[in-house]
């Protein structure tokens, strides 16, 4: 019989349950919004299903592991999804979410979870070599709209970039003044040696550098803070090159490189900087919820941009596991057209 999470998590869980219960069919039916049908939320997962999902995930699964490794501002559990325990092997971290309403690298991340969770041909392999963790949806409050300060800015009123403090997350990872980034650095990073991490988001909509009509499916950015160690700068290249080249061989891609800041309260930044994380920001087209009207994308894209962020996600496991990401050219970066402008990040 398998460990299962702490009861004490599971009392917690339901008690948080309880203390935040939104007001009915506030986000199962959609945002009203001007009676633009475009915008709705309901196939994704909310906090409650996405607990539902993990638990049962682990329950069936002799793979996986899962913890608790922080708490919200409102007291909701953050929940580490870890497949394979092997210290000599390498680790790789998948981090979704850091902003609330940037909703579908959380599907992708629970995708990636239910394929390593069942245990195929293809997994077995991967976690004899490579050890996963996923920490899906660090912004657990912004992303259910539990907030304290007004929506009105957002297009949808569904879902916040910042917590629950009003804070953004991923300006966050110097200070660790809130408590989801306090978890995130104290319970996993300091507790796990990680080689890599994907740091996934989304941006709403941009172009390519003087192509004002044709839309990136996606950004890329490795750490740009000019303290982080040239060895560390290569290899979050080169898992930017793997990614990039398995995104272009599926047809998805019109990647740009992502034009971003080089603060090291960054997580692209600051984690390359103070554990010598190889790192990558993949930023994906579109946004659940957003003050400017025109990133939040309808649902019709949400396949796409799901099956997008999998197979980022995958292609950086693979090339980890068998190696290859070493032997990975990192030209592609010298090429990649820059975005039109730059991001929030
Ligand atoms: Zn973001």
């Amino acid at each position: 019989m398998k460990r299962k999470v702490a009861a004490l998590c599971l009392s917690s869980a339901l008690a948080t349950s309880l203390l935040v219960a939104q007001p009915a069919g506030a986000v199962g039916n959609g945002p009203d919004y001007n009676g633009n049908e475009t915008i709705r939320n309901e196939r994704l997962h909310n906090y409650e299903e996405m607990v539902q999902f993990l638990r049962e995930t682990d329950e069936r699964s002799e793979v996986m592991s899962l913890e608790v490794y922080g708490k919200s501002v409102k007291g909701r559990d953050l929940y580490l999804a870890k497949f394979g325990n092997n210290p000599s092997h390498p680790t790789i971290l998948i981090l979704t979410q850091q902003h609330g309403n940037e909703t579908l690298t959380t599907e992708g991340a629970l995708r990636v979870i239910k394929h390593l969770a069942s245990q195929g041909a293809e997994v077995k392999e991967w976690l004899s070599k490579v050890n996963v963790l996923v920490a899906p949806r660090l912004n657990a409050d912004g992303a259910e709209g539990d907030v304290n300060f007004p929506l009105d800015d957002y297009a949808a009123g569904t879902h916040t970039r910042y917590n629950a403090n009003g804070v953004d997350l991923n300006r966050d990872h110097t200070d660790r003044s809130q408590p989801e980034t306090k978890g995130f650095h104290e319970n996993i990073l300091k507790k796990y040696k990680v080689d890599y991490l994907i740091d996934l988001h989304h941006q709403g909509t941009q172009t390519t550098l003087g192509d004002s009509d044709r839309l990136v499916s996606g950004s890329i950015l490795y750490p740009t803070n000019p303290d982080v160690s040239p060895d560390v700068v290569h290899q979050s290249k080169q898992l930017g090159a793997v990614v990039y080249h398995a995104v272009e061989k599926r047809g998805f891609g019109t990647l740009s490189k992502y034009v971003g800041g080089s603060g090291a309260n960054i997580a692209r930044n600051g984690l390359a900087l103070e554990y010598k994380i190889a790192t990558l920001l993949f930023e994906m087209r579109g946004m659940a919820d957003h003050s400017n009207d025109s990133y939040v994308l309808g649902q019709k894209s949400n396949g796409y941009l799901i099956e997008q962020a999998v197979i980022a996600i995958e292609s950086a496991i693979d090339s980890i596991a068998d190696g290859s990401i070493h032997q990975t050219d990192v030209s592609v970066w010298d090429t990649l057209p820059e975005s039109g402008s730059g991001g929030e990040e």
